[in-house]
């Protein structure tokens, strides 16, 4: 049988559609509905008994089952099942936690998905890649992902990237032809696959092939399933806790020794040594750093900032330079047509008049030499071709009809390495190739000049005069665009190649508007205010680009604007010397950008830099942050980017940082919290011990604070309303780890007060005997922890401010904390099973009473102390 590469492009078309003409939505339904959606099967998505089974298999939780084990073994049941059941309890907190932390991961990979650009009636529509069907008729330019397997159909210049599938990293050319033989994979020239992206060019593909059924798919089961990664933060993290978890044994092993030489049972002394690690290990170190992650990246996302790695939240804190496109972010992308140049004279867009025959042919020319389409009110391409179409519909031209007249024969794409673009068309029975770029660009290749009469040979007054004009333009922030053509004498119809992009005919030149965005200046102003430097690479002029910089408050004085081309000579140690007096950089190529951010990086910084483009993705890849656009970013540089903008706007990253840096401090907060509690802890236990006192807390106790009342203040941190103050400071040092030298001091001092209430506590018991006084360690422990959340909230004093309850989270799990141990002390129910004694009510009003003055001496002279 015939493969799909073998026929034809009319072949293929007649033996997936039955026809040549693209399918209707009726048959597009009913094969989506046939072949179901366009995705790999995705591995991994795990039941929900599998992540609460997996609970269980935490090193911990194992160690108490044994322990549990241990106390039936001894005629404890009680114990035995107070342990399960609190295991159990924690089980599906942990279970719930994981469920909503990986739900709000898959929208957020739902929301970045690719798109793909299909033919549905007659006009192309961009959808989800996942909708593709067989049998639809999907285009490509550079820059897109493909989403299917399909026969190529019309193609220009098309090269696809197949690494994915072939492992060769260079672009393949592509072709429409029929090839006879049968050849390997990588030389179905004419098929394009899933998975790649389109590095050059322009085409249309019937797809043959959808899921997993495409050559992606078939070895998919077979690609290596990747975990997912950790973050830094999370890393460093694990290292601490298994470090401490070490030393926590240690301890725990000596504590065990000395209980048995105090005479207590064997099963006792491993019970209460057990349920100390338990308490003592920060095993939540690490999840709950997943979950406030996965959280932060929800609010983000609502705020346009989708996150596509979860590195990204963390790293924002650290970002000190952001290096950022203009068209689009830091503008508006509205471009409008403002004025022509042509014959030596300015027309103002509202003068221009398609009677006048010079004005008409710039016109005509800026709509064939164009890619855009503007169609029943759907604008789609690129907005500064839009606008030169959007002119015509002012003037009551119809651009479909000019299309249809003067239909393209070959073309040679727009890059931003060349900065122009070219097609060719038959005027008036003979061939000519329209150019429009960059003004510099096309004058370097201008021999002729049309004025009014006809063409003259350029002249050196002429360049001066088409310079002065596009300064003057560029001087009002204008985005200027050069039109030239030629004439093809030899009738030639074949592809057009670079080579022959010189000896034009300058035409004229159009300037559009596009103004700043107004949310920019005041972004760039707090991006500075925050430490960070705002940088705007482009590739537009270095005058336009300079007035809009201006206008934007990122060129200052002392700072300069410098050409891409600049750069070029320059070592790495010049250019990282030179970096720091440059905000603008203009004309600027794809590698220039990797060289200026690799310069920042090795000076210490934390780059956030922006692309939209195909060549964008290698610098997006090399900064800290790469930020794709997602309205007019291609694939390529979203696939590439750790964070998408879904509104393309300078002032997102601001916000986005300004989020980074809140959640980086509230999980900060949250650690500070288990740590100093668990310190606390061990404290009260080491005095007893050394004191020679009855041990404080019997196992239960810990197990109940530890699992129960601790990991949801915890969480409750992490989730805390985010501060603006964050903004007023400069950027976290990057490689700083999260426990700092200071954080520690703190977290050791706040154990300490901790556990001297604890003490305190116990000791005013101990006059009613020991069980009491052990209850009233547990009871106290347990509330001075509930209110240590509310200290734990901020670096400044929250006491009587509003500040205080505006966590609904906090407040509420510490509500249920609170409610928890008050009938856990008042209940006779719990009495046998939680191993508590029935307290007067002195002694009950004092484990009320001494958390809260600890709350009160951390707040009032704790945080004055350090401030
Ligand atoms: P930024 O990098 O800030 O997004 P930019 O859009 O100007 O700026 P490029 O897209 O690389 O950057 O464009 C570089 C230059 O190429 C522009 O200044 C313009 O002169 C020219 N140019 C842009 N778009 C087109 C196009 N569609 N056709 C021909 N020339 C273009």
């Amino acid at each position: 049988m015939k493969e799909f590469y073998q026929m034809t492009a009319s072949e293929a078309m007649q033996k997936v559609n039955g026809g040549v003409d693209p399918l209707s939505e009726q048959q597009i339904r009913e094969n989506q509905k046939r072949y179901g959606e366009n995705r790999l099967t995705e591995e991994g998505k795990k039941p929900v008994w599998r992540i609460f089974l997996e609970q269980y298999q935490d090193f911990l939780v194992l160690i108490l089952i044994a322990a549990a084990v241990v106390s039936g073994l001894l005629g404890e049941m009680e114990s035995a099942v107070v342990i399960f059941v609190v295991i159990t309890v924690n089980a599906i907190l942990g279970t719930v936690q994981t469920i909503k932390a990986e739900q709000s991961l898959d929208s957020l990979k739902e929301m970045s998905a690719p798109r793909a650009k299909v033919f549905r009636g007659k006009e192309v529509v961009k959808i989800p890649a996942h909708q593709v069907t067989v049998g639809d008729v999907v285009m490509l330019e550079a820059g897109d992902l493909v989403p299917a397997d399909g026969r190529i159909l019309e193609c220009a210049s098309l090269k696809a990237e197949e690494s994915a599938l072939t492992g060769e990293s260079l672009g393949v050319e592509k072709t429409e032809e029929k090839i006879e033989t049968e050849v390997p994979l990588a030389d179905r020239r004419n098929m394009v696959f899933s998975g790649s992206f389109i590095s050059y060019g322009r085409g249309s593909f019937l797809v043959t092939a959808i899921g997993m059924d495409t050559e992606i798919g078939k070895i998919a089961s077979m690609l290596a399933h990747t975990a997912e990664k950790k973050t830094p933060l999370q890393i460093s993290l694990d290292r601490f806790g298994r470090m401490l978890s070490v030393l926590i044994l240690l301890f725990c092993a000596v504590l065990f020794g000395i209980s048995l030489v105090r005479g207590e049972s064997w099963g006792e002394a491993f019970l209460f040594a057990t349920a100390l690690a338990v308490a003592a290990i920060p095993e939540a170190l690490s999840s709950i750093v997943t979950i406030v992650l996965a959280f932060g990246t929800r609010k983000m996302a609502k705020e346009h900032a989708i996150i596509r790695k979860l590195q990204a939240v963390e790293g924002l804190g650290s970002v000190s330079v952001i290096c950022s496109d203009k068209t689009g972010t830091l503008t508006q992308n509205k471009m409008t047509v403002v004025s022509y140049y042509l014959e030596g004279r300015q027309v103002p867009a509202d003068e221009i008049t398609m009677e006048n025959a010079a004005e008409k042919q710039l016109f005509v020319h800026s709509v064939l030499c164009n890619d855009a389409t503007h169609e029943n009110g759907q604008e789609i391409g690129d907005p500064t071709e839009i606008a030169l179409l959007n002119l015509g519909e002012q003037k009551g031209e119809k651009v479909r009809n000019l299309r249809d007249s003067y239909p393209r024969l070959a073309e040679l794409p727009f890059d931003s390495e060349r900065k122009m673009m070219s097609t060719l068309h038959a005027i008036k029975g003979k061939t000519v190739l329209l150019t429009k770029g960059a003004v510099d660009v096309l004058l370097e290749r201008t021999t002729f000049v049309q004025k009014e009469g006809g063409s003259f040979p350029v002249t050196e007054e002429d360049r001066e005069e088409i310079k002065r004009q596009n300064q003057q333009y560029s001087q009002q922030g204008l985005r200027v665009l050069a039109f030239a053509y030629k004439w093809k004498d030899d009738k030639e119809q074949g592809a057009i190649t670079a080579d022959e992009e010189h000896s034009f005919v300058f035409l004229g030149m159009i300037a559009m508007m596009d103004p700043p965005r107004k949310e920019s200046r005041q972004a760039v102003e707090a991006c500075i205010r925050a430490g960070m430097k705002p940088v705007m690479i482009t590739g537009d002029h270095k005058i336009t680009a300079a007035a809009i910089a201006k206008q934007i408050g990122i060129l200052k004085e002392e700072t300069e604007v410098c050409e891409g081309a600049a750069i070029e000579n320059m070592s790495e140690e010049e250019l990282q010397e030179f970096v720091e007096h440059i905000s603008v950089y203009a004309r600027v190529s794809p590698e220039h950008k990797i060289r200026i951010v690799r310069a920042w990086q090795q000076k210490g910084h934390i780059v956030a830099m922006t692309g939209d483009g195909v060549n964008d993705a290698p610098a997006l890849k090399q900064a800290d942050i790469g930020i794709a656009m997602g309205i007019t970013g291609t694939e390529t540089a979203k696939h590439a980017a750790s964070m998408v903008l879904s509104d393309d706007n300078f002032a997102t990253i601001i916000k986005a940082v300004e989020h980074g840096r809140n959640v980086y401090q509230n999980i900060k907060h949250a650690i500070r919290f288990l740590l100093s509690g668990n310190f606390a802890g061990i404290l009260t236990v080491l005095y007893a011990s050394v004191a020679g006192l009855s041990v404080p807390f019997a196992p239960v106790h810990l197990l109940f604070i530890n699992l129960l009342t601790d990991s949801l203040p915890a969480i409750a941190l992490g989730l805390e309303p985010h501060e603006n103050s964050v903004m007023q400071k400069p950027p976290r040092p990057a490689g700083e780890d999260i426990l700092t030298r200071k954080m520690l001091l703190g977290i050791g001092l706040d154990g300490l007060c901790i556990g001297i209430t604890t003490i305190a506590s116990y000791y005013i018991g101990l006059g009613k005997g020991p069980a009491a006084a052990s209850t009233m360690a547990f009871g106290t422990l347990c509330i001075s922890r509930l209110l240590y959340g509310f200290h734990c909230k901020s670096e400044q004093a929250v006491l009587f401010t509003k500040k205080f309850l505006n966590n609904k989270y906090l407040n509420g799990a510490f509500l249920i904390g609170l409610g928890l141990i008050t009938t856990v002390l008042t209940h006779p129910a719990f009495r046998n099973v939680l191993q508590v004694t029935p307290l007067g009510s002195f002694e009950l009003a004092m484990v009320y009473i001494l958390p809260a003055c600890n709350l009160l001496f951390l707040e009032l002279v704790m945080k004055w102390i350090r401030r």
